[in-house]
């Protein structure tokens, strides 16, 4: 654990707010609530264009192409395009794209998120794979983890998308996310997978890229302490919690994770940027 992981203190963080260029902001109860926007959400993102804030949809669920992420914001009335949304799928492949041999992999996935991993070049079922590659992948079967088993257990090294065990589909109820597929795979061979999505600093650097920004002129917005505040706090990254999805505001003392500010929801991120 490195030592460069820190909050910022107020007055760093008011001086950083001037020079806030970007945003990457959280879907799920930071955006919208089992798949109704928000009321405010359309404001808030007028808001930042208003003021030329460019903004990024950052996600942790690969079981979706960027195209079907697009298409679902449309849905839900937020027009972005293809270039504004990254999800955790998406961070994996690019990363996969700067180690050597990446080409052969072993990708568990649904198929359009096959598709697109092929689009960029690989061969996502081949012989001898040189990366076993798990995403939120909905069609997982017995025949897939085995077949992941076997190649982890050989040394092959072994991804997954993101970390997250479970996924919140309404009140009280959750689908397995990533993170219990995974964890098949480590009870089966003893070896942990590299986990991808937020909170990852390859994340960052992904939506770094993708933004074109430094990472004092990015603020990070989301509802979860373990992924969205993590990830701005190792990463010493301006963070905004908001309150309007899985984080009530007494859990912010007990985090090891601090935000930067605390609102209630991602409108009121405006009256900081006046
Ligand atoms: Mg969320």
């Amino acid at each position: 654990m490195t030592e460069n992981r820190k909050g910022l203190d107020e007055k760093e963080a008011r001086e950083r707010l001037k020079r806030i260029e970007a945003f990457a902001l959280d879907q799920d109860g930071t955006t919208y609530l089992e798949n109704q926007p928000f009321p405010w959400t359309l404001q808030f993102l007028d808001g930042l264009r208003k003021r030329g804030i460019k903004y990024l949809f950052l996600s942790n669920n690969s079981s979706k192409s960027t195209a079907k992420h697009v298409e679902k914001l449309a849905g839900l009335g937020i027009d972005v395009s293809e270039d504004q949304v990254l999800h955790s799928g998406q961070v994996t492949l690019e990363y996969l794209k700067t180690l050597p041999g990446r080409e052969k992999i072993y990708l568990m996935a649904v198929p359009e998120v096959e598709e697109e991993y092929r689009a960029a070049g690989f061969d996502v079922d081949a012989e001898d794979p040189n990366y076993v590659v798990l995403a939120y992948d909905l069609t997982f079967t017995f025949e897939k983890l085995e077949k992941a088993c076997r190649y982890v257990r050989r040394g092959v090294p072994f991804f997954a998308t993101h970390h997250d065990a479970t996924w919140m589909i309404g009140p009280g109820e959750f689908l397995p996310d990533v993170g219990a597929l995974a964890a098949a795979v480590t009870a089966a061979t003893g070896v942990e997978a590299e986990f991808l999505g937020k909170p990852s600093g390859v994340t960052v650097e992904a939506l770094l890229r993708r933004l074109g920004v430094e990472k004092d002129r990015v603020a990070l917005v989301g509802d979860r302490l373990d992924t969205d505040i993590r990830m701005g706090w190792d990463q010493g990254i301006l963070t905004f919690l908001v309150l309007s999805g899985k984080t009530k505001a007494e859990e912010v003392e007990g985090s090891p994770w601090k935000p930067t500010f605390v609102v209630e929801r991602t409108v009121d991120i405006l009256d900081y940027l006046e």
